[in-house]
């Protein structure tokens, strides 16, 4: 099968995955084996190829937001039929045995896999993930609008959940990317107010389109006291103007895997009961119930899509924060 292949760790600049043949995978007992459609490109893959997150193996095929039709069931395998359309997501599987599996939070689980880092992702042709773990797609999208839904979507409803926003409430979300963009419709059909507060003039104008009230720089101050915020930016630097922006008793939510190192807060900003927690990962409760909401929404999903082997050239304009939504690469 065509695959990027990610060698060794490198910034995307030196356009670092090779396109190129490789073995297709085979599916083992319980698994399916996915004829990938589209992989949709995420920040974390950017921190995953230039090294942000330590390398876990080599070589290494990324992506994590795969929309695919089943091609081949592995022994057991029977929660799908051949040639269902499933989506594989960041979390490839879990342990199930450890106490955070135990207890409801397999997101936080001890011994994880994650797609497209610890194990091949859906920057190829063909894929292949635990059938307990895959996602029926629902029919209401294109293959390309979907696939931005399997992490972004999900990370970014998760985000919503724990940033605990209310409906009519007010909602800051700063950074507006492929995640924003998706969580932003979901947020304005539960009735929520929201304040974008992003680098970009062009994704400034994007959360106005998509509904904000407000939208400005990351670090310009909202007009009104907010309920809650999120932070998509990988950026530390963002969080003392976000709290400055919270009311008493708001909850700040930080939606990425890796961010950069929060300056010292003067302890003002957090005091009044002010919360700030982290997001990682998602259970697949999340997954199940996120991709229902969105399909009832229904949610818009803007794309720029790339074919598979100009990977290197749609993590290039990721990074250069020139994607209008999310990119998406076509691998069929
Ligand atoms: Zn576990
Ligand atoms: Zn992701």
């Amino acid at each position: 099968m065509k695959a990027c292949l990610l060698r060794s760790v490198a910034p995307v600049e030196s356009n670092p995955l090779v396109y190129t043949d490789t073995v297709t995978p085979k599916p083992r007992r319980g698994e399916v084996l996915v004829r990938v459609r589209a992989c949709a490109v995420c920040r974390t893959d950017l921190h995953v190829i230039e090294g942000e997150l330590p390398p876990r193996k080599s070589p290494l095929i990324p992506g994590h937001q795969v929309v695919g039709t089943v091609a081949e069931l592995g022994e057991g395998a029977h929660r799908f039929r051949s040639g269902a359309r499933v989506g594989v997501a960041w979390l490839h599987h879990t342990d199930q045995v450890c106490e955070y599996c135990r207890r409801g939070m397999e997101n936080l689980c001890d011994q994880p896999a994650f797609t497209g880092y610890t194990v091949d992702g859906g920057y190829a042709e063909y894929a292949v993930a635990p059938e307990e773990w895959i996602y029926a797609i629902p029919e209401s999208f294109h293959d390309h609008q979907a696939a931005p839904l399997l992490c972004a979507g999900i990370i970014g409803f998760r985000s919503l959940r724990l940033s605990e926003i209310k409906p009519g409430g007010k909602l800051g979300l700063y950074g507006f990317g492929a995640a924003a963009h998706l969580a932003i419709q979901v947020a304005r059909h539960w009735g929520i107010e929201v304040y974008a507060a992003t680098r970009d003039q062009r994704h400034q104008q994007l959360a106005l389109e998509l509904g904000a009230v407000w939208a400005g720089g990351t670090t310009a101050e909202p007009p009104v006291k907010l309920d809650s915020a999120i932070i998509f930016a990988p950026a530390g630097e963002i969080v003392p103007a976000a709290l400055k922006a919270l009311r008493k008793g708001g909850v700040l939510a930080l939606g990425g895997i890796h961010m950069s190192t929060i300056p010292p807060l003067d302890y003002n900003l957090l005091y009044q009961e002010r919360v700030v927690r982290s997001v990682a990962n998602n259970t697949r409760e999340d997954g199940t119930e996120f991709l229902r909401i969105a399909a009832e929404v229904p949610v818009q999903t803007q794309v720029q899509v790339y074919p598979l082997r100009e990977a290197n050239r749609a993590l290039n304009s990721l990074k250069n924060d020139a994607i209008r939504g999310a990119a998406v690469l076509d691998c069929t």
